[in-house]
């Protein structure tokens, strides 16, 4: 079978389409496989997505019910419904957007490779780090990668990250009509400012359920390109908002202190909360209940990495935001590389 037609696109990096190739053609190492030529037991082939049947390419990239979540996610967004298809190989022939634009076709074709690519790192999270994510945060994720390699095609594609996971429909966008016509969708505002070539920077948030009594915090980190290079979203327990903020900071600046390969770069953490600032930045003193956290973001500040915290003002924060919120319906960590 003619699996490489449409396939050679460079919408994607190049390891994933050819992860996706060998997908297709049913060459990927499942637990059915190695099950098969003795490399695991038979008692361990199971599917760790849905804990319920053989994990056999098939079934992880399209039957799995788990994984017909995110399908049916990406379609229903567009108001389709899929019939469904026997075989990978069959989905990705059937494969097809809404309409007929340039653009939207390649969108359609890269979320094919995205969403098999973040089930295979789904399914390695889980059977090699024992963490799992929800629908919903490998949805954002999905939005979060095509929303990076968009970047990469050269389109003038008018919206960013931030835009596309409020509101995927700005997708639609065609290059076509936006020349001379009046655009048929409002540009959204968006006021993050971008880090200098040297510098990375973190948006965090924290985010509070009272009636819950539940805390979280997410933040993002991006490059000067605005490219989204790690994030996380994760449940605290629970206390006062300026306190929250206070941890988001800490994991942010952890985070960047456990990846050495970040150190060439300086940084700066983004927060809205000008109480949390003042304390890190040892402006004002802290609560004495944080004086180890303070202490560890001082020490962190101290090496001379350039670690500069500081008060977000009315720069927007979207996606730190809606990483916050999530981390309130999360019963663990959730930390993702881009
Ligand atoms: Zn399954």
């Amino acid at each position: 079978m003619n699996v490489s037609k449409g396939l050679w696109r460079n919408l994607v990096p190049h390891r994933i389409e050819v992860f996706v190739w060998l997908a297709l053609l049913g060459k990927v190492n499942s637990k059915e496989k190695l099950a098969r030529i003795g490399i695991i037991p038979q008692s361990e082939n199971y599917c760790v997505l849905c804990n319920e049947a053989t994990e056999s390419c098939d079934h992880l990239f399209i039957h799995c019910h788990f994984s017909r979540g995110l399908w049916n996610w990406w379609i229903g967004l567009w108001g389709l419904c899929w019939v469904s298809p026997s075989s990978t190989y069959e989905a990705f022939k059937q494969w097809s957007g809404p309409t007929h634009g340039k653009f939207l076709n390649k969108i359609w074709t890269a979320i094919f490779f995205i969403i098999i690519w973040t089930i295979w790192r789904e399914r390695n999270s889980r059977c090699f780090e024992n963490k799992s994510s929800s629908i919903a945060q490998l949805q954002t994720l999905i939005l979060l990668r095509l929303s990076w390699w968009i970047n990469g095609w050269g389109d003038s594609f008018p919206y960013n990250s931030d835009d596309i996971i409020r509101n995927p429909h700005c997708l639609r966008w065609d290059e076509r009509l936006s020349k001379g016509t009046p655009r048929t969708l409002p540009k959204i505002p968006n006021t993050w400012s971008p880090p200098s070539s040297t510098t990375l920077k973190w948006n965090v948030d924290a985010s509070l359920n009272p009636i819950e009594k539940r805390s979280s915090i997410g933040g993002v980190l991006r490059d000067c390109h605005g490219t989204f290079m790690c994030l996380f979203s994760s449940p605290i327990p629970p206390v006062e908002i300026n306190h929250a903020e206070v941890l988001a900071i800490h994991r942010a600046i952890k985070i960047f202190m456990a990846h050495e390969h970040l150190h060439q770069y300086k940084l700066v953490v983004k927060s809205d909360s000008d109480n949390a600032v003042k304390w890190c930045s040892n402006l004002k003193p802290g609560p004495w209940n944080l004086t180890f956290i303070l202490n560890y973001i001082d020490m962190a500040r101290k090496k001379g990495m350039g670690i500069d915290i500081t008060y977000k003002g009315r720069e927007s924060n979207t996606v730190a935001d809606a990483l916050a919120r999530q981390g309130l319906r999360r019963q663990d960590e959730f930390v993702a590389w881009l």
